[in-house]
């Protein structure tokens, strides 16, 4: 085992903190070593992905593990399409995994930098009606529970803690291997169109239900929007992939370096913003597109911010993004990066931001040197009016008590981990916030 000790940071430069032990096992036995070493120690111990969550769940003091050794594939059932990985893996690595297998993801969010763990255990999610969000798709993990024991979850084994452990925001145990279940290779056919706010807003739950993943973008300041209609087609159709050149302008010029130049700019000059929004917006081309389907939901981001985002019942999203145009006209805010959103399927995950409900995602933005203002705090109090949840990976301020009304199992969720972590080993202080101690 790999020790040191080193400041750690968040992909956001949002959260800090001093682990005092940095261990990265490369072995089932030595998470458990660790464990059990940090428990008589008197140490918390934080399992880490790739830091990626906008808040403090992966911040700790205490005893942290990174899986970073503990990567790839253990095993692969080929009749049910599904694959065991270590927990480790990010999910960048799976198409070499899973193209050779003949598999894919279900869905995607719109980057592959996250770990399997750390994206499933915060309720990462992509969009489309039919879909839910990548932890739906455990069909078995095996941890390392608080007591240092392993153990295994899945359809025949403590099947009642599956609901809570596919997505456990780290709380029950140090993940070790997760089973997903996978779909057959996909292409997707992309469309990329401008198209008007309250149109968008009109058609929200039709244009949702019509498509196999819709989403949109739009920049405050402006009346329009980017909007991305994605359709599953069979591996075997004709791609016709971007060409390198296109993507390069769109990714990298427009949408890193342009944007990362132009927020810098809006940073300095917030007057300058509604102008600078009008005029992005005006050079978004349509794209039209089919490739691979990893190729196609992922995007490079490399220009830093912080986010927050909540789920609402889908039916909300048109009128909570009203409020927030309303909002940010009567406040003044000058929003440079775009509002983002999405939907998903309902699901039975316990802590699942779609647990029981379709949902609409809304997701809102500030470039990382940025001032703080009250928009994050306004649009938060909007957003919970509509009984909104809060994405677990990113910024927000609810705690156990809001968080109980709003989640019916989730007294279930706290049985589980008093079960698994009674004395509290995988604490911090995000999950005595969002979880009670
Ligand atoms: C640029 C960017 C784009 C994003 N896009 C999306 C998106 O499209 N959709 C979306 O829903 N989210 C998105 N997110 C949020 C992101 O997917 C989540 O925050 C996710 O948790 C990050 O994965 P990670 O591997 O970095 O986890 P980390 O942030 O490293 O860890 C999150 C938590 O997971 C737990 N964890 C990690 N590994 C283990 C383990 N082995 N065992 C037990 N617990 C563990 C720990 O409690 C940890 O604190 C985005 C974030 C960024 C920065």
């Amino acid at each position: 085992m790999f020790l040191m000790i080193a400041t750690w940071r968040n992909w956001a430069r949002t959260e800090r903190s001093r682990p005092a032990l940095h261990l990265a096992p490369r072995s089932v036995k030595h998470v458990v070593q660790a464990v059990q070493r940090a428990r008589e120690t008197g140490h918390a111990v934080k399992a880490i992905g790739s830091s990626h969550s906008f808040n403090a769940i992966g911040a700790t003091d205490g005893v942290r593990i990174d899986l970073s050794r503990l990567r790839g594939l253990v095993d692969v059932d080929l009749e049910r399409g599904r694959v065991t990985l270590w927990a480790g893996t990010h999910l960048w690595e799976l198409p070499s995994i899973l193209t050779p297998l003949g598999l894919a993801l279900e869905n995607m969010g719109d980057i592959d930098r996250q770990t399997i763990s750390g994206a499933t255990s915060t309720g990462t999610h992509g969009t489309g009606l039919a879909f839910g969000g990548l932890a739906t798709r455990i069909v078995a993990a095996t941890l390392v529970t608080g007591a240092g024991e392993v153990l295994t979850v899945s359809e025949h084994e403590n099947s009642d803690q599956l609901p809570a452990m596919a997505l456990g925001l780290g709380a029950l145990g140090v993940l070790v291997t997760v089973t997903i279940q996978c779909v057959p290779r996909y292409l997707l056919h992309a469309v990329e169109a401008a198209a008007p706010l309250d149109q968008v807003l009109d058609e929200f739950v039709e244009r949702n239900r019509a498509a196999d993943h819709f989403e949109f973008y739009w920049f405050a300041h402006t009346t329009s929007t980017r909007t991305k209609t994605n359709t599953r087609l069979p591996i075997e159709s004709v791609a016709r992939p971007l060409s390198t050149f296109a993507r390069f302008v769109d990714e990298e010029l427009i949408n890193n370096a342009l944007l990362g130049a132009v927020v810098g700019v809006e940073s300095l000059v917030t007057s300058a913003t509604p102008r600078i929004n009008r005029a992005i917006e005006s050079v978004s081309s349509r794209r039209d597109y089919s490739d691979e389907s990893h190729r196609v939901f992922v995007t490079r981001r490399r220009v830093r911010f912080r986010e927050m985002e909540y789920a609402l019942p889908l039916a909300a999203v048109p009128e909570a993004l009203r409020e927030i145009r309303a909002l940010i006209d009567r406040q003044r805010y000058r929003v440079s990066f775009p509002i983002e959103v999405r939907a998903a399927a309902a699901d039975t995950l316990w802590l699942s931001t779609a647990y029981a409900r379709e949902t609409g995602y809304i997701a809102v933005h500030r470039y990382w040197r940025d001032a703080p203002d009250g928009y994050f705090r306004d649009v938060e109090a909007l957003l919970r009016a509509h009984d909104g949840r809060p994405h677990w990976g990113k910024m927000h301020t609810c705690d156990a008590e809001g968080l109980r009304d709003t989640y019916p199992m989730f007294d279930e969720f706290v049985r589980v981990r008093d079960q698994l972590d009674p004395d509290r080993v995988f604490a911090n202080p995000y999950l005595d916030r969002v979880l009670g101690q």
